[in-house]
């Protein structure tokens, strides 16, 4: 019998599926339950001797002793240390398996980051110290700040924004600033209905307006569509390229043209870097400003929220707006330009974004990332990636709805829909399903302009065998879902949570402990 007729059982028989003797403890083998921290906790108990309080000292003061216990959770060190280490073996992480996430390009990050990142030269760095003394790291951050710029085609960077979403808000600072410089207010940015959530909120934060353009049948930005609304009114457009379908904008030169001729600004979302670096040189395609996620593309881990890092890069427009600090090169030595050296070096400077320089541990990281490929192993890396996401699309599109699919080839991930599902079956039964099978899902109803989106990224660093267990697992799924199979409704049964209520943890987080009735 294959895993997946075992799964569903060859006669579709749910009872002889689900039957899993139960433990008395809840534990399955040695994947252990887990309670909440405070439910673990027992009353007084501490991880650590603390000596009796001198009650006797003069100024003590009577009647300020707490009465009740104030509910910390109590637990030795050891409970402690099995706390944890039990709930971060029910995570999946990138270092156990495929992480399939689209739009987030979940790849291996190369031990070698983490050694230099280490180093103590870089790691116990203060961000207070003083200049000659941290060459070493504004060497590092100038050089990286170099490959970044050449790679995008870029003039000016900012290197301290802390996340792409922060980077966008960078960007389209610069763009007010520059309006305003010029004494042009606009009001309005337009962003595709396809764009990543971040978009439109960065514009409506920036003050603007925010119009929607809407794709066209191919899952591209409608360039008709984007002419008819330029106007003098428009600051400008934000687009994301590659796009948010993992297709590739091949009008964007058009776009940024008619935008420039309308005196506004392009900003280009540089989430999927990775399917282009090494290729396209963002700047050749009119773009002004655009983020980095060092995160994503030069491979430094993004896990459990954070760090991010999302370098800005700016055209020869925008550039002398980008943000302190900046590190310059004078004389053979690295100096900051912070407030006190901008008047001069940088007088049309929008201000500071963060209190620091940036994320010294992402930039180390992504440098060292950077140095060991080389031009040419980067320029690998976006070839592989679009490579093993069309080996994907193609190996899947006869089960699964690939609404773009016949247009051609994708880039750096592949989008199917849940159209044709037997039953009322849908996306987050397939996604529950590839949880039983061992995989973390792929992102789901994302993008919103496909109906029941799913959004495959496996990235260059998979192995063509990987990427076929992968696929093979993908397929059982699809086929039970196309097939109607009911059972796909509960899935997943092997998990130790199964399907959890996400809107309403979301919504109504219970984050404090609560006193349990006396
Ligand atoms: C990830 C992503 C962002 C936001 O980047 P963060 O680093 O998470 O703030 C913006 N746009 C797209 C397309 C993305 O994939």
């Amino acid at each position: 019998m294959r895993p997946a007729d075992q799964a569903t059982g060859e006669d579709g028989n749910a009872s002889e599926m689900t039957f899993t003797p139960k433990t008395s403890t809840g534990n399955r083998a040695l994947m252990l339950e887990e309670k909440l921290i405070f439910e673990a906790g027992g009353g007084e108990r501490t991880g650590v001797d603390l000596p009796a309080p001198d009650t006797s000292a003069p100024n003590h003061l009577d009647g300020l002793e707490r009465t009740q216990s104030f509910g910390l959770p109590g637990l030795t060190e050891p409970e402690t240390v099995r706390h944890y280490t039990r709930l971060s073996r029910q995570n999946y992480a990138i270092d156990l398996g495929l992480f399939p996430l689209g739009s987030c390009t979940m790849k291996h990050n190369p031990r070698l980051n983490e050694k230099v990142a280490r180093l103590p030269g870089f790691a116990d760095l203060h961000p207070l110290a003083p200049i000659p003394a941290i060459q070493g790291a504004l060497a590092v951050i100038h050089e990286l700040a170099d490959w970044l710029k050449t790679l995008t085609g870029m003039p000016g960077i900012a290197m301290s924004p802390k996340a792409g979403a922060h980077g966008e808000l960078c960007g389209l600072l610069a763009i007010r600033h520059k309006l305003e410089a010029d004494g042009d207010v606009r009001e309005v940015v337009l962003v595709p209905e396809s764009a990543h959530g971040t978009n439109p909120a960065t514009a409506a934060f920036c003050g603007y307006k925010v119009e929607g353009i809407p794709a066209a049948d191919d899952g591209k930005i409608d360039v008709e569509a984007v002419i008819e609304r330029l106007g003098p009114h428009v600051a400008g457009v934000m687009i994301t390229n590659p796009n948010t379908c993992g297709l590739f904008e091949r009008d964007f030169k058009k776009i940024a043209d008619a935008v420039h001729d309308a005196g506004g600004y392009v900003y280009c979302d540089g989430a999927n870097f990775n399917a282009i670096v090494g290729r396209v040189r963002p700047g050749d395609l009119g773009v002004d400003a655009m983020h980095i996620n060092l995160h994503k593309t030069f491979s430094t881990p993004h896990g459990g929220g954070g760090p991010g890092s999302g370098p800005t890069v700016f055209s020869h427009s925008l550039a002398p707006f980008a943000p302190l600090p900046t590190v310059e090169k004078r004389d053979e030595k690295f100096v900051l330009i912070e407030e006190e050296s901008a008047a001069q070096s940088a007088p049309e400077s929008f201000g500071r974004m963060t209190a620091f320089h940036g994320q010294m541990g992402m930039f180390t990281r992504a440098l060292a990332y950077i140095l060991s490929h080389g031009a040419d192993g980067l320029r690998q890396v976006s070839g592989d990636a679009v490579l093993s996401a069309n080996y994907i699309l193609r190996s899947l599109e006869d089960v699964l709805d690939a609404p773009f699919g016949p247009h051609g080839p994708c880039m750096h991930e592949a989008l199917f829909s849940d159209e044709g599902f037997g039953g009322d079956l849908a996306t987050l039964d397939l996604a529950k399903g590839l949880i039983d099978e061992g995989y973390h899902p792929m992102t789901v109803y994302f993008p919103l302009v496909v109906h029941g989106a799913m959004l495959v990224e496996p990235t260059e660093t998979e192995s063509k065998e990987s990427l076929d267990e992968f696929i093979t697992a993908f397929r059982s799924v699809a086929q039970r879902a196309k097939a109607g199979d009911e059972t796909l409704r509960n899935a997943p049964y092997h998990a130790p949570r199964k399907r959890v209520d996400e809107t309403g943890a979301a919504r109504n987080p219970r984050l404090r402990w609560e006193a349990p009735e006396a």
